[in-house]
Formats: structure tokens, sequence, C-alpha cells
């Protein structure tokens, strides 16, 4: 069966009312037995019928009829191989939520692997359709335990995904169609890269980006065109050359040509400080060999043949990605010097790439390893899902974490641990254990002490200085990226503000008690506890002592005979004091770790905005003044330590508050540049406050622009947005200056 193209987005091509042929029932069979010769036919035949049948006439968006949609999640599953039973389960995973069937009827008639299965992605479907974080945060919960006892699960809801996707143009509701384009960004495509689905991570990608930031993508798309149209040329002699000069070896190898997708271009731009201009940011070159030997025979022939470009080489043979990802990639100055990124791998390794998790067990081990706990990541999200206090918080932390890129680091024995990009010491501690993590007290990175917070680098030897007495900080939360060490450092501030709020709570109460010559008796406050929604005296104390539950009402329940005396001073509270900073023009901001009533004002040199690392500079008459944690003005004050103190944002900032950065944008000189680069500020919600030419060449103009942004985040999406533009030649934040 051929699936037709897609329409990348609502915008490109209104909804034309489809004309599918639906898949034959022997079809179907025929296509799972071209791989898997032990084929359960009967299975296949009863699911394709029962499905049929239970989704009767029901319609999609479409207008095709429902069956079509289980139908093509199943063709999505045999295109990775999979076996009879999670093809089943495909075809039946819509029945239990959608139709008269129940669980029961499934179990009677498809047994218990495809009852538990559909059952594991019905529990999830059932809530998808929520709005809100914290539902939202409670479906992907339910996913990370469903899929930990069988992947197979995930696989069947990516490839439901896919197709939702795939025929997401037909809803009308454009804040559906974002809602879900957003979630399949954070949640799903991160999770098919998890598995190494690449090919499924790129599409569920592409179409999301294309909802959600069509002009970005229509830019980058325009851009890949004329690129990929000047390069033509360059790139045919680079295969054939490249054929060649493998070929003389006597090597059989296949070389060919691969373009980046739109949206990890992207990502590179919003992540680096770069623009897309030559082939190498669109291309990468791949050779595929039959065994590990001849990969590094082939690395050995290239890197003698073309000069190679340093720090470009990383071997993924020797050091997988987690996802189990392996190939060797370089970087070399190639023919008619152009830079070029090329990936050296076997085809087995080639498979692994594209399909993935599913590559490794599909039909072809006779009992494969369905249990996904043999994913270190996944335990790990395990363990978060199941410690974090608040969904928001782990959906948070999480989604961080499916993000990033990884860097490798070593324990003095040798063991390797992957951790994200950006990794402190702290997250190292945390990764080895969560006791290691919390008796952390410093760190030497490559026999060196440095400070906990600096960011870990591939091939760092990292050994954790460790004491008993040690614990978490709160100022750690500030600069760890893994979940895991988030949330262990979050648990124990909880705990110990806990201890805090219960003693604090006893000793108010005991006050109290004194003030109206009452003995203080636990076992009256025991007895009222109930009443006020706490399970135990101690939830009643840490509800008092955080002032949630009201001193004197507690007290009166208990005594319901004894009159209170009035309040001695008026509210008889504890105010949780957080410092309110007020910065001219704009809402007051706030800030971590400054005392109430401190002056404080932002540095005019290098524009903090929340999100940036930030360190306070106490400057003498005039309160603290704020600066980015790498603004060069700080040199000057590398002598006064005692003059820093440490800051940061707090969380709670208000949504509707804006703050000012600046940009360096290097405009080319031609007719409506100035209009092109005002109206994607404009699009992306910046507001430009001020705009200077700083230098002006036939070819190019230097404007310094103000933009009034939320936060680092917003700033960084109008960075990428412009250098997505074809009018812009380079922009970038200025700092120090
Ligand atoms: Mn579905």
């Amino acid at each position: 069966m051929q699936t037709p193209e897609p329409p990348r987005s609502a915008a490109d091509a209104p909804p034309e009312p489809s004309r599918l042929r639906l898949m034959r029932q022997y079809e179907l069979v025929e296509r799972v037995r071209a791989y898997d010769p032990n084929v359960n036919e009967d299975l296949l035949n009863r699911a394709y019928v029962f499905s049929m049948q239970a989704h009767g006439a029901q319609t999609r968006a479409s207008g095709d009829p429902y069956f079509s949609h289980p139908l093509e999640v199943a063709g999505i599953l045999t295109d990775m191989k999979m076996d009879s039973t999670t093809i089943a389960t495909a075809l039946l995973h819509d029945t239990v939520e959608d139709t008269l069937a129940s669980l029961e009827d499934i179990q009677k008639q498809f047994g218990p692997s495809v009852a538990r299965l559909v059952d594991g992605v019905t529990k999830l479907s059932r809530i998808e359709l929520q709005t809100d974080q914290a539902k939202q945060a409670e479906n992907f919960r339910k996913l990370v335990v469903a899929m930990s006892e069988d992947i197979r699960v995930l696989l069947v809801k990516l490839a439901d995904r896919l197709h939702n996707m795939r025929t997401l143009h037909y809803l009308k509701n454009p804040d559906k169609r974002r809602r879900i384009a957003r979630e399949t960004l954070d949640i799903y495509a991160p999770l098919a890269q998890r598995i190494g689905i690449e090919k499924m991570q790129d599409e569920l990608e592409d179409m999301a980006f294309g909802e959600l930031n069509p002009d970005a993508r229509n830019s980058i798309v325009a851009r890949l065109n004329f690129l990929r149209n000047e390069g033509e040329a360059v790139t045919k002699k680079v295969l054939q050359e490249l054929k060649s000069v493998v070929g003389e070896s006597g090597i059989k190898a296949t070389v060919e040509g691969r373009e980046k997708a739109p949206y990890s271009i992207w990502r590179k731009m919003q992540r680096k400080n770069v623009g897309f201009e030559q082939l190498s940011d669109i291309m990468a070159f791949r050779i595929l060999v039959d065994t590990v030997d001849q990969c590094y025979q082939v690395l050995g022939i290239i890197h003698s043949h073309y000069h190679v470009i340093p720090g470009r080489f990383k071997d993924y043979i020797s050091t997988p990605k987690p996802n189990q990802y392996q190939s060797l990639h370089t970087g070399i100055m190639g023919p008619e010097q152009q830079r070029i990124e090329i990936q050296i791998r076997t085809k087995e390794m080639h498979e692994v790439a594209k399909l993935g998790v599913a590559a490794h067990w599909g039909y072809k081990e006779g009992a494969p390893r369905t249990d996904g706990l043999q994913y270190r990541w996944l335990r790990e999200l395990l363990d978060i899902v199941e410690h974090a206090q608040k969904p928001e918080e782990f959906l948070e932390n999480t989604r961080l974490e499916l993000f990033q890129d990884q860097v490798f680091c070593f324990s003095p024995k040798g063991d390797l641990i992957a951790l994200p990009r950006g990794a402190s010491p702290v997250d190292f501690a945390y990764a080895v254990h969560s006791r290691v993590g919390d008796a952390c007290v410093g760190a030497k990175v490559n026999g060196r002490m440095v400070p906990l917070r600096t960011a870990l680098r591939n091939g760092d030897q990292v050994e954790i200085v460790t004491q008993k007495s040690g614990t978490p900080s709160p100022a750690w939360e500030r600069f760890v990226v893994t979940g895991k060490a988030k949330s262990c450092i979050r648990r124990f501030i909880r705990t110990q503000q806990r201890t805090e709020y219960v003693l604090l709570g006893k000793s108010m109460l005991e006050k109290l008690c004194k003030q109206e010559n009452v003995d203080f008796s636990e076992k009256a406050f025991e007895a009222i506890s109930k009443n006020f929604q706490s399970a135990t005296m101690e939830d009643l104390l840490a509800n008092i002592g955080a002032s949630l539950q009201p001193l004197r009402e507690v007290f009166n329940a208990a005594y319901p005979n004894h009159r209170l005396k009035p309040p001695e001073k008026p509210g008889d509270k504890i105010i949780a004091v957080r410092t309110k900073v007020a910065v001219k023009g704009t809402a007051p901001l706030t800030l971590k770790g400054l005392i109430p009533g401190m002056a404080v004002h932002y540095a005019r040199c290098c524009h903090p905005l929340p999100g940036d690392s930030i360190v306070g500079i106490v400057t003498t008459g005039k309160g603290v003044t704020i600066h980015t944690n790498d603004c060069e003005t700080l040199e000057s004050f590398a002598r006064a330590p005692e003059r820093w103190i440490d800051v940061g944002w707090s969380d709670e900032q208000d949504k509707a508050e804006t703050m000012v950065g600046r940009l360096d944008v290097v405009l080319i000189n031609k007719p409506n540049g100035f209009g092109a680069m005002t109206t994607v500020i404009g699009k992306n919600n910046g507001n430009i406050t001020n705009m200077k030419i700083t230098n002006r060449t036939p070819e190019f103009f230097d404007i310094l622009v103000d933009v009034e942004v939320r936060d680092l985040k917003h700033l960084t999406i109008i960075i990428a947005a412009l250098r997505a533009s074809a009018a812009i030649n380079s922009v970038d934040r200025t700092k120090g200056r």
C-alpha cells in the first residue's frame, strides 16, 4: 500500500476530501508474511473483522470511515516489521475507547497479551484530549508506566500519533491542531528519538513544526531549496569522488547523501550561534559497509585523502548513544574545498538508526524481550514519575531531559555515564546514585577541583567528593539539568521544609496555649486534626507552620469552650517574604537570593533576561546591579569577591512581564530588508523599542535593535527566526557593550 505524501500543514494545502482505498484483509496478512513467515494469520483476520464491525459507520474528520485509522496504524507498524500481536493491537487500539466493545470482549477473543496491550494504549487515549498541564502530565505519567511494562505499547501509540498527525489538517479547530502538534513536539517526537526511530521522529517533528511555526518552516524550506539547487553539482561530485576513493580500496560500500530535516536545522539555529549558508549545513554524506572493521578502514582512507576538520570526529561505534545508535562521524574539507560531514556505519547499524528498538526485536526473536526496563533512561523516567509531587514538575523535568544532546563522562573507575548537554558534576553525582548526589560537597574534573556548577564536557573524568553530613543545596536547582537531580533536590527540600514547618507549627500552638493558660496537649489536637483535612497531627502542624491553616481556628476546635483573647497584633500570621524589584518602565520582577527591600537595577552592558544565569554586584550607595554571568564587565570586580552575591530568577515569574533584549543585526542592503526584519520580530510577538544603525556599507547595515520580550527563550526564538530570514546576514545578542 502506498501512502500518499501528506500535505505538511494546514497552511500549505487546504484539506481535500480524501480518496482513500482501504487495505484489504489479505493484503495486510501478505504484508506481514513478507517479513515474517510465521505470521499469525488467524489472529490478524479476526482482529481486522472485529475492528471493522466495531467501528461500523463511524467516520473521521476527513470523511473517511473510522476503520481506515486503525488500519493505517497497523500499516505503519508493518513498515517497522512488527510481530502479529502488535499489528492486531493496532487494529483494535480504539475499539474499547470508541465503540461498544469492552476489554473483556478483547480478552475473550484475542487472549491476554493483546488485551493487555490494548488496555495500555486505551488508558493513554482516554486522557489525551485534556487541555490543561496537569492532565497532560498525568497522560504522560501513564504512558511512562505503560511503556515500562511493554515497549510495544509505545510503538503502537507512536504509530497512532503519526497517523493522527498525517491527518491533522482535516481538523477545523486551530487550537486543537496546535495543541496536538505541541504535544507531538514535546513528548512523542523525543520519545521516538529515545527509542531510536529516526524516520518517525523526523516526520512527527516536521509535521508539528509546520503546524506550529509555518513561517519559520517555509523560510527554511525555501532556503533549503536554494542551497540544494546551488549545490547540486557539488553534491554529485562529492558522491562520485567518495565512491571512487573508497572503491579503490576494494571495499564494497554504498555512498549516499542525506538532506537534513527542516526542524533539525531550526533547532540547531536556536541552539548554536549559526545560520545556514553552505552545503554542510543541509547535507550529510553516508557510507554503508558490511563489517565494523571496514568502518574504521574507510575512516582511515577518508582521513588520509582529505583535510580533517578538527573536533568533528565522533566514535559512536565504541560508545553508542543511549538509544543504541552506532556510527562514525567525521568532518572533512571535501572536493572543491567544501566542508562536508560524513557518517560511516554498517548496514546493520543503519537499520538500527532507522528503526531503533524495533530493529532489534520485531518478529525475529522468538520471544522478544518486551519489558521496557532494559532501557536505563526509561527506568530513570519511571523513578521521576513515581517521586514527583506535582505532575507539572516531572513533565517539565522529563521534557527537558528528552530534548538534549548527550555528553559522555567517566567515573574514576572508568564507568561511562551519559548526561544531557550542560550537565554539572551534581547531575553526574545523582546519575551515579541518589545517595552520592545528596552527600555531594565538591567535585574534581580531570583531577582538578571545580565549582559544582561547571558544565561537563565530553570525555571528562569526574570524581565526586562526598561528606556524610552533606545535604543538597537549593541553589543547585538553578544549574542542574537532569530530571533525576532536579527531582531529588526538590524531594529533599520538601522534606526539610516540612520538618521546619512541623516544628514551627508546634511552637506556634504551644505559644498560644501558654498565652491562654491552657496546658498544651497533643491528644486534644490530634483528635481534631481530621476536621481540618489533615491525615495526621503532623500534617496539621505543617499546615499551621506554613500558614495554610489559621492557628486560632485550630485552637477553637480543640477547646470549643475556651474564649480566645483577641490577637495582640493584627495579622497573627507568618508572611512569606519575597523581593519584588521594580525595573524602569516594566512591571516588577521577582529575584531569589536578595534581602527584602534592597535596591536593584539591571546592568545596561549586558541586559540580563529571565532565564539568563546572573550574578549580583553590590554597588556602594546604589544597591545591587544584576549582570549576566558572562558579562565582560564582571572582570573588573574579580578582585572583590565580597561584592558578589548569588542571585537567580524566581520560578514564579509573571507571564505578562517583559524585559528588553538587545540584538546586533547585520542586514543585507536590499529593498524591504528593514520590512522583513521588523515583520519577523512582530510575528514572533517581539516589540521593538529602539533601533540604531551603527555601520553602513554598500552591502550591509549593522543595526542595534532593542526588543521587548518575555524571557530568554522568547528572545532565542526571535533570533532563530531572524537567522532563517533571507534578508538577514547574521544576528547576535549584544553583551558586554
Ligand atoms: Mn487512534
